[in-house]
């Protein structure tokens, strides 16, 4: 380490050199060029003292058949992390009859299979989840000095991506228990527990074979949920977001997973979405004693429609009439409303089909309509949280010019950037840099 330190102290004076005095910017500079060569320098002194027996090594058990091997060579293996990069001579030993090759140094360090470090793996997969692979690796280098190249970005986060299960990237039990009892403690009751669901739609392609032309892409619906408590002054408390391009039927069994790790009797659950059939008869059967609310502001918007169509877009007479029967809805009039509706005789056709679309929609759900109540019991009403938790999620990083996504890569993407929003990702990530991988070659 004092070599590496004395090599370091003689780069530094030509900075002196010529009566010249370097400015902060020249050291920094200065720094920024010449701290891997030290740091990996001081790393590898203390990689080499600390596992000086693992190095020199020269008999190993076979995993498999527990004969004594003889070291049968080194490998040399470039190790780059953070701070720098150095280089270790492995000793390998192989195995005739197991046919298994294997470091062991590489096991009791860690260290990963690539030449970029688990260090850097981390932190780069995390960057990648937020800006485009080949933005995020000038980004990354241009930080930390480590060129990691956008292929790797991208073919790490996949890995990652792989192991990130639904069971990684939900809290646990344990976890969730904590988040409610805190909110519970500061209102001082079991706090509302809102699970809203929603559709959003995402550019995907199909995987194209060497030097085959991509095919054109299509939209395919990403079906998220978030479940959030509703704490003091309303602020909210995330407990799980989860997104991903599938059907209904899979839907249904991600979210029955994250329902049997809540306490149910500890919270009152509203549920919360608009019209769409496939999500409802999920979210019951997951929440049975869950208070359904359909989305006020779907609602709305669908009323507002209609008054548009009735009294021409932007008249006085449209608005109050939509304001009209938005207020006998939030005050439960539903019969009200409906003997409103069927008795309008409106001028064109394409109207009377909308009045009756609407008469449809609030019969249909009626049930979930009660917004005096909700209101009067603190539940929300609009299903904004999980629209923005869409918005974050999938929105900001899969709808980019230019982007279609290959459905796996594009589900790899959302369960990174959901393990971040809901405080997994370290945990995913450790799973990752812990367990046999099937990229990993024997050598
Ligand atoms: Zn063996």
């Amino acid at each position: 380490m004092h070599e590496a330190l004395d090599r370091w102290f003689d780069q530094v004076v030509p900075l002196f050199e010529n009566g010249k005095a370097p400015t902060i910017i020249d050291l920094s500079r200065h720094f920024s060029e010449t701290r891997g060569e030290l740091m990996g320098s001081v790393m590898q002194a203390m990689v080499e003292k600390a596992y000086h027996h693992h190095i020199h090594q020269e008999q190993a058990i076979c995993p498999e058949c527990a004969r004594i091997l003889k070291r049968k060579r080194f490998d040399r293996k470039a190790v780059s992390t953070l701070h720098g990069e150095f280089t270790l001579n492995r000793p390998y030993f192989y195995c005739q009859i197991c046919k298994v090759g294997f470091h062991p140094l590489d096991d009791v360090l860690t260290m990963a299979p690539e030449r970029h470090q688990y260090d850097v793996q981390e932190k780069a997969v995390k960057s990648a989840s937020k800006l485009p692979f080949e933005e995020s690796a000038d980004q990354f280098s241009s930080l930390t000095g480590v060129d990691v190249g956008d292929h790797f970005l991208h073919d790490t986060l996949n890995a990652v991506g792989d192991v990130a299960t639904l069971e990684l990237v939900i809290p646990d039990r344990k976890e969730i228990e904590r988040r409610i009892d805190e909110v519970s403690r500061s209102i001082g009751t079991p706090p509302i527990l809102a699970v809203g669901a929603d559709g959003a739609h995402m550019p995907t392609r199909v995987k194209a074979k060497r030097n085959e032309k991509r095919g054109q892409g299509s939209w395919k619906e990403a079906k998220g949920f978030r479940l959030y408590l509703v704490g003091e002054k309303g602020r909210i408390v995330q407990i799980a977001s989860w997104h991903q391009i599938q059907d209904a039927e899979a839907f249904r069994k991600d979210l029955a997973l994250v329902a049997g790790r809540i306490p149910q009797d500890r919270v009152r659950v509203a549920l919360l979405a608009d019209g769409a059939e496939w999500l409802w008869p999920a979210m019951t059967a997951c929440f049975p004693t869950g208070r359904p609310i359909l989305d006020f502001y779907h609602c709305a918007e669908h009323v507002h429609e209609v008054g548009n169509s009735l009294f021409g877009k932007g008249e006085l007479k449209a608005r109050q009439w939509s304001e009209a029967i938005l207020s006998l809805l939030s005050y439960s009039e539903m019969d009200d409303v409906l003997a409103i509706l069927r008795g309008m005789r409106p001028e064109t056709e394409e109207t009377g089909e909308k009045v009756r679309n609407l008469a449809g929609y609030l019969e249909k759900n009626r049930d979930r309509i009660h917004y005096e109540t909700d209101r009067d019991d603190g539940y929300p009403i609009g299903s904004g949280g999980i629209e923005s938790s869409h918005k974050y999620v999938c929105h900001t990083r899969m709808k980019r010019s230019g982007a279609w996504w290959v459905i796996a890569s594009g589900n790899n993407m959302l369960r990174i950037r959901c393990a971040i929003v809901n405080g997994t990702y370290e945990r995913v990530f450790e799973h990752y840099a812990t367990h046999p991988r099937r990229s990993d070659e024997g050598c």
